[in-house]
């Protein structure tokens, strides 16, 4: 960012410093000879209390409040439209960008706390069969600042803190790997919300190259991986992304990370009826992941209109789930939330389009 230049200050337009870290606002200020202790002040009105203009910071003095409005912007995301689940246990929001796209983030109320599902791009080019967030494609990456508004956006609703993030929602968190982990470091510091690694899930369809990657950066988050079918044939058909990394390898991948990180690794398989919700597929998946330090969580799809698969029946979901648990395969079924207000990733965006 370049929103000043050395000590005249010389704006060249009003920069968006909203999503800028710590270390990035105390560089930015530097130019304006501010000592470091303002970086540190302007970053808790941001990320902790919501402020959106150099107004609303009564502890600056007005003079400085009055440069910093001549050469910044505060700019979050926004909200469009809000949903809430008639058990009032799901709100999804969908939030507009400054480029006029929009972004999904769900808030699920459980029992053990409040989750916020994110997305990290706007659109998705992964194809898979069973998703809405896919059918238009991917339009961009969502830098690590709007990745960030989500989730202070969220945060800003609740009276109570945010317990739990999962990286979910709409896109391929680690094909936008850099702004993924400016994010995951900024969320985690004390500035902002100070979330432990360990309270935050990051799901892939299985990128390896980047699983590889993220087991190296020493982030004890826990790693998510969606296979959703047992062999290459059927995983290719459900998910193209197979045809670049097939299964073996993304289970490969899997256990590396358990192995590197000592963090027990999910696998997300959704289960559509008589597509891959059989004890044959079962016994599969249960050869697949032997002896691996893991947990397969099953998903019952959420229908989405625009694909044509079906719900398997609740006692076919238990009897796969009874079967993975019977060869020594710790298999739980999620709990549905939201049906009624379209939180499957990508469903809400797509009517708005
Ligand atoms: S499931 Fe995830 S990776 Fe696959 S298309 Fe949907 S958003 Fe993309």
């Amino acid at each position: 960012m370049v929103a000043v230049m050395a000590a005249e200050a010389v704006a060249v337009a009003a920069s968006n410093i909203f999503g800028l870290s710590l270390e990035e606002l105390t560089a930015e200020f530097s130019l304006l000879k501010l000592p470091k202790f303002r970086a540190k002040q302007i970053a808790a009105w941001i990320y902790q209390r919501g402020a959106t203009s150099f107004e609303q910071m009564t502890d600056l003095p007005k003079s400085l409040r009055d440069q910093l409005i001549e050469l910044y912007e505060i700019r979050p995301a926004k909200l469009i439209t809000q949903l809430d689940s008639t058990d009032s246990l799901t709100t999804k929001f969908l939030l507009g960008l400054s480029d006029g796209a929009a972004v999904e983030t769900v808030l699920m109320r459980h029992d053990y706390g409040n989750s916020v599902c994110i997305s990290t791009q706007v659109g998705c080019a992964m194809g898979c069969k069973f998703c809405a967030s896919t059918i238009l494609g991917l339009e961009r990456n969502l830098s690590a600042a709007e990745i960030l508004s989500e989730v202070l956006f969220v945060n800003s609703t609740l009276e109570e803190r945010i317990d739990n993030i999962v990286i979910m929602g709409i896109g391929e968190p680690l094909m936008n790997y850099d702004n993924l982990i400016k994010f995951l470091k900024m969320i985690h510091a004390e500035y902002t919300i100070g979330l432990s690694y360990r309270k935050i899930t990051v799901s892939t369809c299985g990128i390896v190259p980047n699983i590889y990657k993220l087991s190296e950066e020493d982030l004890p988050i826990t790693l998510s991986i969606s296979l959703h079918a047992p062999n290459n044939e059927l995983r290719s058909r459900l998910m193209p992304i197979n045809e670049n990394f097939h299964i073996d390898e993304v289970v490969k991948a899997g256990r590396d990370y358990g192995e590197k990180t000592g963090r027990r690794v999910t696998y997300e398989y959704i289960l559509i009826a008589e597509v891959n919700d059989t004890k044959e597929h079962a016994l599969q998946l249960s050869r697949l992941l032997s002896g691996q330090l893991c947990n397969v969580n099953l998903i019952p799809i959420n229908p989405v209109a625009e694909r044509n698969f079906k719900r398997p029946s609740k006692e076919s979901v238990n009897n796969f789930a009874d079967y993975l648990n019977n060869r020594g395969i710790t298999a739980t079924v999620r709990k549905e939330m939201g049906a009624n207000i379209n939180a499957a990733c990508g469903q809400l965006r797509l009517r708005k389009k």
